[in-house]
């Protein structure tokens, strides 16, 4: 996903020693004097503010501080000699930088309690206004990528049903599938053969304008989002994520938000002049001869397509058995009065016919 620049904001940093509060571009403690050693970590102000200042907005893109090797005082990318300590930081190692520390804190945040005389402080205020305290606090943990989800219970119920529906499905299958050979006697046969009547009617539809057949009647359209791409396009919404801060190692955070472009497209109604059935003409008889019915089309009409369903029920003793053949070929075998050994499951069903030796 494509990351768009927002700004620059000033971070901060807390003194291990004495507890205060640090604009993140202060090498030194402003309580102590401390320098900020490389293991401590910046964090984002009470409130950020987008800086404007154009000495801090190029400090901003010069790249992660150095720390020197010999005394530790953190210096600005690309310095030669130490600020403190005239060390050389040729191969001096760069701050960690990269880590996303939060979303933009551009709202007014709360008022914060001086721990030493109660007074009300502005969110970004480094000391007390009354007592000039430091108004540190511990580094604010790294903010989690995401939190984590509560583990989804799944209730003892949903199983207890699925376990029912499974043990049902088996013994259906048992049931079906469990049969018994018994002799029969074809008693009567039935057939029905359809073919539907086709007549050209007009029919609604909806879909992208590009994507409508030619000819097609475009009746009314709206502007919808057809995709979301990275890049811009001539009429598209930028569509951005909430800004939020990266640690640039130089006491300065980068503020990016992630965009992307929604196109949008006209989705209409169309109409198309389509062969409908509108009606069928059906055939039926007790014999083994099926035909196919006459279709008396007008000059807007055609015959569609075609079904066909046969049906032969036995005599077994006491019980009846029906039976359905699959084609034409089959159903002409069912002579009435012909015996045939039927493989009949639990339920009452005719899974196999065979003649009967
Ligand atoms: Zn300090
Ligand atoms: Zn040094
Ligand atoms: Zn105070």
């Amino acid at each position: 996903m494509p990351q768009e620049t927002v700004g620059y904001v000033e971070l901060e940093w807390t003194c291990v020693h004495c507890g205060t509060k640090n604009e993140g571009t202060r090498q030194t403690c402003s309580g102590c004097g401390a320098p900020m050693s490389d293991s401590q970590k910046f964090q984002q102000a009470g409130q950020e503010t987008l800086i404007t200042d154009k000495d801090l907005l190029a400090k901003a893109e010069q790249g992660p501080d150095i720390h020197c090797p010999y005394c530790g005082t953190r210096n600005p990318a690309g310095t030669a000699k130490c600020t403190h300590c005239g060390g050389d930081l040729t191969g001096a190692t760069a701050r960690e930088h990269g880590e996303v520390l939060g979303a933009l804190k551009s709202e007014p945040q709360p008022e914060v309690k001086c721990g030493f005389c109660g007074t009300m402080n502005p969110a970004d205020a480094k000391r007390c206004r009354k007592c000039f305290s430091p108004l540190g606090s511990a580094p604010a943990p790294a903010p989690a990528a995401a939190t984590p989800a509560p583990s989804r219970k799944i209730g003892i119920l949903p199983i207890a049903v699925i376990a029912v529906l499974v043990v049902a499905c088996i013994a259906l299958f048992a049931l079906m599938t469990r049969t018994s050979d018994t002799t029969g006697t074809v008693n009567a046969v039935s057939w029905q053969r359809s073919i539907d009547v086709l007549q050209p009617q007009p029919v609604s539809h909806q879909n992208w304008r590009d994507q409508i057949p030619s000819g097609a009647q475009i009746g009314a359209c709206t502007r919808e989002v057809r995709r979301t791409q990275d890049n811009p396009a001539p009429g598209a919404q930028k569509v951005c994520g909430t800004p939020y801060t990266i640690d640039q190692g130089n006491g300065l955070g980068k503020v990016v938000q992630d965009c992307r472009y929604n196109i949008p497209d006209d989705y209409c109604r169309y109409t198309t002049v389509e062969w409908v059935r509108v009606n069928a003409v059906v055939a039926r008889g007790n014999d083994l001869k099926p035909v196919w019915p006459t279709v008396n089309t007008s000059s807007s009409q055609r015959a569609g397509s075609q079904t066909e369903s046969y049906q032969v029920t036995f005599i077994a003793g006491d019980k009846t058995y029906t039976y359905s053949p699959r084609s034409a070929q089959e159903y002409a075998r069912f002579t009435p009065g012909s015996h045939w050994t039927l493989q009949v499951n639990s339920l009452g069903g005719v899974n196999t016919v065979a003649r009967a030796q």
